[in-house]
């Protein structure tokens, strides 16, 4: 087996080693090569950690992967078998892995130790880090395990990691992890004293002190338990610092304090529905002035108006035909070729006239016998026309 640099000192971020092999591989439609070393410094993708990246040589290293118990690396170029290869680590992507695999366990600890809930799932992507729970936590149970885990950090007590002997590992109290089944060779043991002991193979900060800061920025339930997404380190202050842009963006929109935008945004939708409520009321009152202007009669009513809503076209075709402007009264509103309709009537059954319409229209809708509603695909011309050549009337 290979020297697993990343397994010894998660802190090496270069190393030397010989290339055994390469050859050419596809990934997603394009050629891309494979390689094992003898030493090697790239954490291979498994435990909810992703794999590093970085260089080996001139070649980019796009992923690592654990095969039939060797590191395989993918890189962008071939690489010479029985050659040197310096490898360099992507650190800011590792060392972002290393803090909130780190915060994962501590976090994962006190759950198990507090409520007794396993981790049966653990993901860390590049938007979020998700952790589940077979049981559940409400949200304040959740703010007071950040609580607990941001005081063990602020403490800086050392994580260790060691193989323990079959003998220790016997009487030894730990958590592990389901993909730990699928794992070949001994079993590494990391313990957060105090918090967390956990069989567990990714790569971890030497003290809890550089997890920085734990953040829990949501729970939701998930497959009888609950999801939780975590963000800790660097990626905790960016989040901080996303919510303190839009907030001040906010703030400044509302002219209100950051901490008196929600009351503001209540105030300016309390205000918005008033506002609404009164336009309604003078749109009704526009409505029936045209109305007014419309002479009483029993004969078939069209009429085109813009930009009614749905329930402004309902409400415009029941008062033409309540106010007995028409025996049968059509409203269409729209443009182009795209038209919708109320068609009403207080005498006669308007279901036959809406089939016959749409069949005219191209177009679609139903409703009661009172009144029907749809959609007409035809411009305003072939709306008049057809309404006015009564041939729909059969
Ligand atoms: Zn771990």
């Amino acid at each position: 087996m290979e020297e697993r640099v990343y397994d010894k000192d998660p802190y090496c971020r270069s190393c030397e080693g010989t290339v055994l092999w390469c050859r050419p591989a596809q990934k997603q439609g394009k050629t891309v090569y494979e390689a094992a070393f003898d030493r090697v410094l790239f954490y291979p993708e498994g435990g909810g950690q992703p794999s590093d990246t970085g260089t080996a040589g001139e070649a980019r290293v796009l992923e690592a992967h654990q095969r039939e118990g060797q590191v395989v690396c993918t890189l962008d170029r071939p690489l010479e078998p029985g050659s040197q290869a310096v490898q360099v680590l992507d650190w800011d992507r590792r060392f972002s892995h290393m803090q909130h695999h780190t915060g994962e366990h501590l976090f994962s600890g006190l759950v198990h130790r507090r409520f007794g809930y396993d981790n049966v799932g653990f993901h860390m992507g590049r938007e979020e880090v998700t952790v589940d729970f077979n049981g559940l936590l409400t949200l304040e149970e959740a703010e007071q395990l950040e609580r607990e885990a941001n005081q063990k950090i602020w403490e800086n007590v050392p994580v260790r990691v060691w193989y323990p002997l079959p003998e220790e590992l016997e009487t030894l109290e730990y958590r592990s992890k389901k993909e730990l089944d699928q794992l070949e060779g001994p079993v590494r043991m990391t313990e957060v004293p105090g918090a967390d002991c956990c069989a567990c193979c990714g790569t971890h900060v030497g003290r809890t002190g550089e997890i920085g800061m734990i953040k829990v920025t949501g729970l939701m339930h998930y497959k009888g338990g609950v999801r939780l997404s975590l963000l800790c380190g660097g990626r905790a202050l960016q989040d901080y610092n996303r919510g303190q842009r839009q907030l001040s963006r906010i703030s400044v929109l509302l002219s209100a304090k950051p901490e008196e935008a929600a009351e503001a945004v209540e105030r300016l939708k309390q205000s918005q529905g008033e506002g609404e409520g009164r336009f309604q009321q003078l749109f009704l009152k526009y409505l029936q002035l045209k109305a007014d202007t419309l002479p009483e009669s029993s004969a078939d009513l069209l009429v085109l108006e813009e930009g009614l809503t749905p329930v402004q076209l309902r409400r415009y075709c029941t008062m033409l035909t309540e106010q007995h402007k028409g025996g049968l009264v059509l409203v269409c509103s729209g443009e182009g070729t795209n038209w919708k309709y109320a068609l009403g009537s207080l005498q006669e059954d308007v279901r036959p006239a809406n089939q016959a319409l749409c069949k005219v229209l191209q177009g679609r809708g139903g409703g009661s016998a009172q009144m029907t509603q749809g959609s007409f695909e035809a411009d305003a011309q072939e709306i008049r026309r057809h309404f006015q050549d009564g041939m729909w009337r059969g």
